[in-house]
């Protein structure tokens, strides 16, 4: 099967967002500059080549600092009690708050 031109891009890219997530962990730790910076490649091969950062991934980069929300180091998550339930991390870096709805299971 041969794949065409854009579903190549794709393909590598979805590839190289990955690899790139895997050594911003790694380097979270040890190196947040870098580990920031390797999100920051992320970001850009996602502008340039229009492919989606798989959402898996979103829910751990914080949209203003580029940082990657690492529970316990970068970010802080927290369950809110209040109305319908909600995730909310915190950006421990710049700040930001993002809020996810948990879907309730039927
Ligand atoms: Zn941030």
């Amino acid at each position: 099967m041969k794949l065409s031109k854009s579903e190549l891009i794709r393909d590598i890219a979805l590839q190289r967002y990955e690899k790139l997530f895997d050594l911003a962990i790694k380097n979270i730790k040890s190196n947040p500059s870098l580990s920031r910076r390797y999100i920051e490649i992320l970001i850009k091969i996602s502008q340039r080549t229009r492919v989606r950062i798989p959402r898996n991934l979103k829910y751990f980069i914080c949209k203003s600092c580029h940082s990657l929300l690492y529970p316990g180091i970068t970010s802080r998550i927290r369950l809110s009690p209040r109305r319908s339930s909600h995730i909310i991390v915190t950006c421990l870096i710049c700040g930001r708050i993002k809020r996810y709805p948990i879907s309730k299971k039927k």
